[in-house]
């Protein structure tokens, strides 16, 4: 039996189909943005493309992308110039917008996202398209125990979540297990939506904590979010024993889209992507930049772009995440291009559940003290962006300095970084001009160092064996 989909029409058109609707959708993207956003008309004609040229998708890889820097710069221009912060780029009337949405500003000021109605009703959509792919009906009860904030997989997942019909149950990350266990055992979910180490969390504590064993809940489906995990047979394999047999799933999104945007099946076998018809992908070269043809095993960055976002089109954004993409038919026989995150284009870490970038964290301890030279690294233990708190920084500091002033150094980077980034740290400091930097092939300094923690640092030859 074929399994059931949300949006047939769209989930099963075919590549040439999907590629035609792509480049119709686009060009009226791209008209828009031209005529209605003075930024992206700039924009273009910097970069000397035109819209009303635009004849194919190949002719497409010539526009500029979008980045988080320039997203930023947007919305603190928009801000002083417009009145609004959803940053001059926008192509609608920021009065339309619905409902705002915001990055959790682990890398320095938080970016919004404004969502008109239209916009709201398509990330309605593909959150329907992933509920019926995990056979998640009206009426089921949903356990959201992710954050419930403004970031895009808190409340406006509760808002997608419930425009799809499901009796949700909002109880929230911060709850804590215990209350996440009452209220499991109370409402008795088919299915809980939480981070890969909020459910390892739960799994590992909520029996000595409460006496109630995650087991027993009657939980259907574990969905994760927001974290690598549930692809990676050492992560879904505890869990799904844990809790009783329930199916481990990943969810995606896709920054600047209608998320989310694809969900991974009892295969294990990566993310099915079922959005193109609004979120069209490119995977390009990550240090050319050049789009890759998409066929199966094609690995690089990925790049989205939201055909039909009313507010505030990403074009070409860079999502900074590296993607391998499998396009062989899945056993499950659902449709849809598959997905396996393999890294971040710029390191990023895993901190308690929360996103951390080693360049914030460089920002933190700079902006903190003046006994310290710019130049820090972050040490991990083990492969993959998860690193359990504590996290062990080393940071160079200015010669000469006396250990009184080491230790209250130590205890103010540790209170700053606690306050802003939400996580302790410990320190290794070392002294002005012993710090070696580390390079990586493209220049760029490495701000994380993984050591083997029975060997020590890895050598260069060890690093080049990817151990
Ligand atoms: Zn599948």
């Amino acid at each position: 039996m074929r399994p059931r989909l949300w949006n047939p029409e769209m989930e099963l058109m075919s590549h040439s189909e999907m590629r035609t609707l792509q480049l119709v959708k686009l060009k009226s993207l791209l008209n828009r943005a031209y005529e209605q956003s003075p930024y992206y008309r700039d924009k273009f004609d910097r970069a000397g493309v035109n819209p009303r040229n635009l004849t194919s998708l190949e002719h497409y890889q010539d526009y500029p992308f979008f980045d988080k820097d320039e997203e930023r710069a947007s919305q603190e221009a928009s801000r002083e110039t417009a009145r609004h912060t959803f940053g001059l780029h926008i192509t609608c009337n920021p009065r339309s917008v619905n409902r705002v949405s915001s990055s959790s500003g682990t890398t320095g000021s938080p970016t919004y996202s404004g969502f008109t109605l239209k916009d709201r009703e398509i990330t309605n959509d593909n959150q329907a398209r992933a509920l019926v792919r995990l056979g998640i009906e009206p009426g089921d009860v949903v356990m959201h125990a992710s954050v419930l904030s403004m970031w895009i997989a808190g409340i406006p997942g509760v808002d997608s979540m419930m425009a799809y019909g499901v009796c949700l149950v909002p109880v929230g990350a911060l709850s804590g297990v215990e209350r996440v266990a009452q209220i499991a055992r109370d409402t008795r979910p088919k299915s809980i939506k939480c981070t890969v180490s909020f459910a390892q969390y739960l799994a590992k504590h909520m029996e000595e904590r409460t006496g109630i064993d995650p087991a027993t809940l009657g939980l259907e489906k574990v969905v994760v979010l927001g974290e690598p995990g549930g692809s990676i047979p050492q992560i879904y394999e505890p869990l799904e024993k844990s809790f009783g047999g329930a199916m481990v799933h990943d969810i995606m999104g896709a920054t600047g889209c209608h998320s989310p945007t694809g969900i991974s099946c009892e295969e294990h076998n990566g993310i099915h992507f079922y959005a193109e018809d609004n979120a069209m992908f490119e995977i390009c070269d990550p240090e050319s930049l050049q789009s890759l043809p998409i066929e199966d095993g094609v690995e690089g960055e990925i790049v989205f772009t939201g055909l039909e976002r009313e507010c505030g089109p990403l074009i070409r954004w860079r999502d900074k995440d590296i993607i391998q993409v499998t396009t062989e038919p899945c056993r499950c026989g659902r449709p849809g291009p598959r997905m396996l995150f393999k890294g971040r284009v710029d390191d990023m870490l895993l901190v308690k559940g929360v996103n951390v970038f080693p360049n914030a964290v460089r920002d933190v301890i700079n902006k903190t003290s003046t006994l310290t030279t710019g130049n820090i690294r972050i040490v991990k233990s083990s492969p993959g962006p998860v690193v359990p708190a504590p996290v062990l920084v080393k940071v160079e500091v200015k010669a000469g300095l006396p250990d009184q002033k080491k230790q209250t150094l130590a205890g103010d980077l540790d209170n700053a970084i606690h306050h802003q980034l939400r996580f302790r740290a410990t320190f290794d400091f070392i002294d002005e001009g012993e710090f070696e930097l580390l390079k990586g092939a493209t220049g760029k300094t490495h701000l994380v160092e993984q050591i083997n923690e029975q060997h020590g640092p890895l050598g260069r030859n060890d690093e080049q064996r990817n151990i």
